[in-house]
């Protein structure tokens, strides 16, 4: 496609490098505007101290640094994108409209309509994939399925991979940086926090290319160790990188393209195929959510729509106490408390948290899902979808659903010393490592003696997990054929 003047959407594409979009318009025009609108729709409901916001925020300020530095610049926009877009486009006489491919439902819907809209104006709207290494259709069963094993379908993309190399390689910018358009010379700043209605603050991690990039060094130096420290909460095993993947202020192919390297030349150890395994299980999400879009509001297997969840006023006190870390479950609450202070929960602790609130408590994987959709920085639809559905075992190559974590005895394993539970339960950080993952089980004078006491300064356990765990069998029983 050959045209002189265009313009690149940012959305979760927060970078100026390595970007199929910005590669593709800088090739093809010689004038190349960029924006990004803030999205009314999106932004009116979030609470006005959303550390996203935050982050996107200083992303924001990092990509318009980058894009001046390379001679071109970001128009920043607010309101709805299906009518700044289109304005924007006319305003500047673009030719067309190029955005980096976003999967979620509801993106997909819009970019269509924008497409529509783009096109009744007589101009074109291309969508590049970016975000993913392999998308959707690109990973297929023999039979030219989708898989909905993950064993397979990593196996599959390896070998895709292996056979086509070329995928990884990155889309340069910086070569035909004398494509941008020069900003004007009365372009505005870019609006403040408080300009686009939310209270100042700083972001929950470092943001912009070069927070991704820094982050990812530190991580590599850590990287061997991965297999083994990944899965524990107190150490800092994994790499935090979920929130730049969110907001692509790092490239997917950049990630791959180390990952791949250190196991080639043995600098990764074995964590940088285990890491490699969970950049894939994103693709492998990203892949359910775009083939079966049902598993936004229903079960991936629908014979768990069957199952009749707690309900009514007990089931709404029973979740608010999750919410808030009041379960009497030490670890459960230690990382609902880490998740409500910063917007981050390792991933053990997901799996723990999401178990206990299905399979202990009783209540529809759909509450937990909307509620780590509200608080997580990292939020991503496909991967939070999978991973409740995961647990609930109402998902693809789930844990079977008669497999139901014990919350001591994963606090026992994965937080041995209680260092995890004292730093976010402080009122628990007297007892011993023994005593912390069940302080019911404790004797109270020992509990009085160490300033514990049990309904005052913690509560009792919301559930017996025997009990817990016989009720969720019986629940569960309607799927038993299906299963
Ligand atoms: P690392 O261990 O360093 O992994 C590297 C990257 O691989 C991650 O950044 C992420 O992009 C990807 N990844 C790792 N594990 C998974 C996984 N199980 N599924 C899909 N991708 C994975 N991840 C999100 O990015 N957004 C979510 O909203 C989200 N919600 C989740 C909800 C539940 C109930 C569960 C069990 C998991 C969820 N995950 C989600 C997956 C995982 O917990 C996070 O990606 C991970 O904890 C992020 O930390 P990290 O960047 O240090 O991960």
């Amino acid at each position: 496609m050959n045209m002189s003047n265009s313009l690149v959407w940012f959305r979760r594409d927060l970078r100026a490098f390595d970007h199929a979009a910005l590669h593709r318009a800088l090739t093809a025009s010689n004038r190349v505007h960029c924006v990004f609108v803030y999205d009314s729709g999106i932004l009116d409901p979030l609470p006005r101290d959303d550390r996203r916001v935050r982050f996107i925020h200083a992303s924001i300020a990092s990509l318009d640094a980058e894009l001046r530095r390379l001679g071109g610049h970001l128009i920043v926009r607010q309101g709805r994108p299906l009518e700044v877009v289109p304005a924007l486009a006319a305003e500047l006489g673009v030719e067309a409209v190029l955005v980096c491919a976003d999967y979620e439902p509801e993106a997909v819907e819009r970019d269509a309509q924008m497409a529509e809209r783009l096109a009744a104006d007589g101009r074109k709207f291309l969508s590049l994939k970016d975000q993913v290494v392999f998308e959707k259709d690109e990973v297929l069963t023999l039979a030219k399925g989708p898989f909905s094993v993950f064993t397979p379908y990593k196996n599959a993309w390896l070998k895709r991979l292996a056979s086509m190399p070329e995928t990884l390689a990155s889309y340069p910018v910086d070569q035909y940086a004398h494509n941008f358009a020069p900003p004007p010379l009365d372009a505005p700043a870019l609006p403040s926090l408080e300009e686009i209605g939310f209270a100042p603050g700083e972001p929950p991690l470092p943001a912009g290319m070069e927070g991704a990039e820094a982050m990812f060094e530190d991580f590599v130096r850590r990287i061997a160790d991965y297999g083994r420290a990944r899965d524990f909460p107190a150490q800092d095993g994994t790499s935090r990188l979920s929130v730049h993947l969110r907001f692509g202020t790092t490239s997917i192919r950049h990630l791959v393209r180390t990952a791949r390297q250190m196991m080639e030349n043995g600098a990764g150890g074995t964590g940088a195929s285990v890491w490699l395994s969970e950049l894939i299980w994103r693709e492998f999400y990203a892949m359910i959510l775009a083939r079966h879009p049902h598993v936004v509001h229903q079960s991936f297997k629908p014979a768990f729509d069957a199952i009749e969840w707690e309900s009514g006023m007990d089931a709404d006190e029973l979740f608010a106490a999750w919410c808030e870390g009041r379960t009497g479950y030490p670890l459960v609450d230690a990382a609902m408390a880490q998740l409500n202070r910063t917007g981050f929960m390792h991933n053990r602790l997901r799996m723990v948290t999401a178990s206990f609130l299905t399979k202990d408590l009783g209540i529809d994987w759909r509450r937990g899902e909307r509620y780590f959709a509200l608080k997580l920085n990292d939020y991503e639809l496909a991967s939070n979808n999978g991973g409740w559905q995961w647990a609930a075992s109402t998902g693809c190559d789930a844990q079977p659903w008669f497999r139901i974590f014990n919350p001591v005895s994963q606090s026992q394993r994965f937080d041995a010393h209680g260092e995890f539970i004292r730093e976010w339960v402080p009122a628990l950080a007297s007892l011993s490592a023994k005593e912390i993952h069940a302080p019911w089980l404790v004797a109270q004078d020992v509990l009085a003696d160490k300033g514990v006491v049990l309904g005052r300064d913690y509560p009792f356990p919301l559930v017996e997990h025997g009990a817990a765990r016989k009720r969720t069998l019986e629940r569960f029983a309607v799927v038993k054929k299906a299963a």
